[in-house]
């Protein structure tokens, strides 16, 4: 019988797997300046960069060899030699779910996190039916898509999934058992699947969609019906024991608070989700909230009083819990993802002023992901692509 492993040289191993090297981190920066200016020529990327042009050369010959990005038209100067230009093959594309305790959105998107096609499948009560509802939807998708190679499908979740046993861990606001989802997709469409809690998904995804460049540490705070956070320091994903690290939003905020989906009372996501700011716009105005979050913050948006003071009230709550984090880990960023970041110009002052009122560790930078509230799905694109890229 062989002797395991001292789990150090585990430890080190994954250390140095997920720490980038300089030439990754150009790699990255190339295949992100590709996608977010295309089309562009080498000369282009060299002189925003920065890269030498011999470097640049180096880097797009093998992102062409992968296929990451293809060479298109060709420029006309007025002198000189024509240029090619370069773009993102087109070609691949990835199916992204996104999955609420409701609904669930299957999207197809390229390489760069764009949506090319999406469908929003409502979720029976029955899983079986619920699954076999998101796999009929996938199959459409593929089927009206047969032009694209699919690298593979990624599922971001409000819950912690242990990734090998595929057992759900903790998902206190899905009343719905997704324990042989992964097994059952990748059998039914024979592609890859990744599936992660959506705040660890989302941090990757600033990382990998070069908006943060992986070098400072980074929390995602997902608020959606329930709060999760997703945590990258020292260049990777902190899991904790289980991959349980990041659950801030069930520290009790207020003894006398409400009930929380998972037992506790008060827990920070009970007076800060869109749960809670539904329940304020009810106490406050006494009549029945909007059917949606998203509906709520369009009334805000309209000038609607107890809207605007409903999620004034969630955002202070929201600030107040940053304090925290903010304090435990002194991120260089604190990044939004949700519905709330739609009005962001009207309730991210609110949140950040209570961010602001933390005296121990230096102020983060507080931002709304670029991507709005399609960052869930975007994620999901890059639980794909994580490691296959760089
Ligand atoms: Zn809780």
């Amino acid at each position: 019988m062989s002797t395991p492993q001292p789990s150090r040289f585990t430890f080190t191993r994954r250390q140095s797997a997920s720490n980038k090297t300089p030439r990754q981190i150009n790699r990255n920066l190339v295949f992100n300046l590709v996608r977010t200016r295309q089309p562009l020529s080498r000369a282009d990327l060299a002189r925003v960069s920065g890269l030498q042009r011999s470097t640049v050369s180096l880097i797009v010959e093998d992102l062409i060899k992968e296929k990451w990005i293809l060479e298109g038209s060709t420029g006309r100067p007025p002198r000189g030699r024509r240029p090619t230009f370069l773009e993102l093959n087109h070609q691949r594309a990835v199916i992204a779910l996104d999955i609420h305790p409701s609904q669930t959105t299957v999207a197809v998107t390229d390489l760069g996190g764009k949506i090319v096609a999406q469908n929003v499948v409502a979720l029976a009560e029955d899983p079986n039916k619920a699954i076999q509802a998101i796999i009929a939807s996938i199959r459409k998708l593929i089927a009206a898509h047969s032009d694209k190679s699919f690298d593979g499908i990624g599922i971001s979740l409000p819950g912690r999934a242990d990734p090998l046993l595929e057992k759900l861990i903790f998902a206190p606001n899905l009343k719905w058992p997704v324990s042989s989802i992964k097994s059952r997709i990748q059998r039914a469409t024979g592609l890859h699947v990744e599936m992660d809690n959506v705040a660890n998904a989302c941090a990757l995804s600033e990382v990998w969609f070069g908006d943060s460049d992986g070098l400072h540490d980074l929390v995602v705070v997902n608020v959606s019906e329930g709060i999760g956070t997703g945590i990258f320091a020292n260049g990777q994903l902190l899991r904790g024991a289980n991959g349980m690290a990041g659950e801030f939003g069930h520290v009790q905020m207020d003894t006398d608070g409400p009930l929380c989906g998972c037992g506790g009372r008060g827990c920070w996501e009970t007076v800060s989700s869109n749960r809670a700011g539904l329940r304020y716009y009810q106490e406050l105005s006494g009549i029945a909230p909007p059917q949606s979050f998203a509906a709520l913050v369009k009334m805000a948006q309209a000038d609607d009083v107890y809207a605007i003071k409903a999620l004034e009230k969630m955002s202070s709550f929201l600030g107040r819990g940053l304090r925290m984090i903010s304090s435990a880990l002194a991120p260089s960023e604190i990044v939004i993802v949700g519905d709330i970041t739609t009005a962001w110009y009207m309730f991210g002052p609110v949140v950040e002023a209570e961010l602001k009122l933390n005296a121990l560790s230096k102020e983060p930078r507080l931002r709304p992901s670029f991507e709005g509230n399609t960052a869930r799905l975007r994620s999901a694109v890059a639980l794909v692509m994580n490691g296959s890229l760089v």
